[in-house]
């Protein structure tokens, strides 16, 4: 089995080539570096069945695959509302290249899609079958609306094409190798409590987030991808929704850190509740986040004491 990993350097996507070269699979780990390093994969060369490709998925290439997980998109809302137009191109003319692949050798082809597809929801928990609630034209549109046509593309080339496809929703997925400097949620607090600096809350702190541990959102990724009849979209995550000021007041309890809080203007668009509906994932993938937060925070808390020693 050949894999192509776009996005492989990436936080996500290196986590995932790991896993599925334990597996046994040969994996082509594709990324242009924007916000993926070498030091993420750099262990993984140890790997016979390892390969990776400088290149940008706006550009065509040919690649002869089995499957086929598109993750090259920067995630952060400070990564990609850096370029905008990038994102969207990113967005749309990669996916249609990875379908173009997929399509010319029968690959399958898994599309990582987001929550932010719901926008602002106004159902809440987000059910798949939702709609959502996105401005078309705010600072957070190039993301929202780049991987609501991504979703489109995918559906029109099963439709028409018959491609293989697999659509996931990720919900908000922290742990280590996120960048420290991504501006995060989970990241700015523990590397904010860790140096001693006020933790920058965006508003009041009430709206919410529900955070999934990187190990269970990969298990759930390739659950959907090896599913035989499941195209999606499916939702994966994981559904213990807590407020933005829980957060930081769980991160500084377990940091020891005397830093205090600070309030800053909430940014525009920001969504003000989030949480996955998990009934689809649970009852066709048999799918369980199984990491609870205060477990997830603790080994990435470890990770980032570690990165900034070094
Ligand atoms: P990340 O920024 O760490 O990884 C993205 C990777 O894609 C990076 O290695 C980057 O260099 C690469 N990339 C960006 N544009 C590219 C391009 N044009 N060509 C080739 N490579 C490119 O982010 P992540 O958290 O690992 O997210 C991975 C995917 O999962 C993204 O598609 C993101 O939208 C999706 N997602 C993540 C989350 C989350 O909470 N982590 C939530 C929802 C969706
Ligand atoms: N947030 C915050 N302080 C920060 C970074 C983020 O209060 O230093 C808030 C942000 O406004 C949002 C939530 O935390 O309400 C999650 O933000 P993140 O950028 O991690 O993800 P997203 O908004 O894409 O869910």
């Amino acid at each position: 089995m050949r894999v192509l990993v776009t996005g492989g350097a990436g936080f996500l996507g290196s986590h995932l080539c790991e896993t599925l070269l334990q597996r046994g699979y040969e994996v082509i780990c594709l990324d242009n570096f924007f916000t993926g390093k070498k030091s993420n994969i750099a262990h993984l060369f140890e790997w016979s069945g390892f390969e990776i490709v400088r290149h940008d998925i706006v550009e065509p290439i040919l690649l002869e695959v089995d499957q086929i997980y598109n993750l090259a998109c920067p995630a952060s809302p400070h990564h990609y509302q850096h370029n905008p137009v990038k994102t969207i191109k990113t967005n749309i003319l990669g996916t249609l290249h990875m379908l173009g692949i997929a399509k010319r050798v029968g690959a399958t082809v898994l599309q990582a899609s987001t929550s932010e597809v719901y926008g602002d929801p106004l159902v809440h928990p987000q059910v798949e079958s939702y709609w959502g609630n996105v401005n078309p034209i705010g600072p957070r549109s190039c993301y929202d609306e780049g991987k609501r046509v991504a979703e489109t593309l995918m559906f029109d080339y099963h439709r028409n094409s018959g491609v293989d496809i697999r659509v996931i929703r990720i919900f908000n997925t922290y742990g280590p190798r996120m960048a420290e400097d991504d501006g995060r949620v989970i990241s700015n607090f523990i590397v904010q409590a860790l140096r001693g600096e006020d933790l920058t809350i965006y508003g009041e702190g009430n709206q919410t987030r529900s955070f999934c541990y990187v190990d269970d959102l990969i298990r759930g990724m390739i659950q959907a991808m090896d599913h035989p009849t499941l195209k999606g979209p499916v939702n994966l995550g994981n559904d213990d929704e807590r407020t933005i000021l829980e957060l930081a007041e769980l991160i500084l309890r377990m940091t020891d850190s005397r830093s205090k809080i600070q309030r800053l203007p909430l940014p525009k668009d920001d969504p003000t509740r989030r949480q996955p509906d998990l009934g689809v994932a649970r009852s066709v993938l048999g799918y369980e986040p199984l990491v609870a937060v205060e477990e997830g925070l603790e080994r990435t808390i470890a990770f980032f004491r570690g990165k900034l020693r070094s």
